[in-house]
């Protein structure tokens, strides 16, 4: 009798919560805290110019990280994308068009992530586990929809504000700022003209390594194998 009380209760409690409090869930800013693990994570590549770049920094210090691709980056540079699998990393879905979820339709938005896991599953074989919205745009309705289609949805606890295409150091320390053991960075590898990143990464990656952070793929993080 007890337990069926408390059931009803649950239920009522779930019922009575406010539709974003359940969704927050469903988005995540950062990962478990007290492990010492860092995600880092490059966005909206590959791209040519700095990818390569990023993968040798990368094999350089021994790092795992994670690759939020565009589909049709993917289609113009397989070869980049099997190259950041092979190298152990884990490729994320970032749309096919880095379609911004808060413009489009529900219909589209999952029409932009399947043609982006497409496109990934032709080159590596694999589809991808993790998504992030390009922009960090998204409603509530869309992240349970990608939820429900086998994604863990992402987005970032440290924004190293690369895109705005700062100093080295600047970039440096809007990654820095705060960090704590869970927390997910968020970089670019394909900033067109200009990009602080591969810069940065030579100097923060060595840094946190010497406080006795590790860094994983998102996946990792959160302890999904
Ligand atoms: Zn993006």
């Amino acid at each position: 009798m007890l337990k069926r009380v408390c059931a009803l209760t649950l239920v009522i409690a779930l019922l009575l919560l406010p539709v974003s409090a359940i969704d927050g869930e469903r988005i995540a800013r950062r990962g478990p805290g007290g492990t010492g693990k860092l995600a880092l994570t490059f966005d909206d590549g590959p791209h040519p110019k700095y990818t390569e770049q990023i993968l040798a920094i990368l094999k350089e210090y021994d790092c795992k990280a994670t690759f939020f691709v565009i589909g049709e980056n993917v289609r113009a540079h397989p070869e980049l994308l099997k190259a950041e699998f092979e190298a152990g990393h884990e490729i994320g879905n970032h749309t096919d068009t880095h379609a911004m979820l808060n413009t489009v339709t529900l219909a589209k938005a999952c029409l932009e992530v399947n043609r982006c896991a497409n496109a990934i599953e032709e080159v590596i074989g694999v589809r991808p586990l993790v998504f992030r919205p390009p922009g960090g745009a998204y409603s509530d309705q869309k992240i349970r929809a990608i939820t429900e289609m086998g994604y863990r949805c992402v987005l970032w606890s440290q924004d190293s504000r690369d895109w705005t295409c700062p100093s080295v150091e600047t970039t440096i320390q809007n990654a820095k700022k705060d960090l704590s053991g869970g927390a997910i960075l968020l970089f670019h590898d394909f900033n067109g003209a200009c990009s602080p990143t591969p810069d940065a990464l030579r100097a923060l990656i060595p840094e946190l390594k010497a406080q006795g952070y590790e860094f994983v793929t998102v996946s990792e993080l959160f302890g999904d194998g």
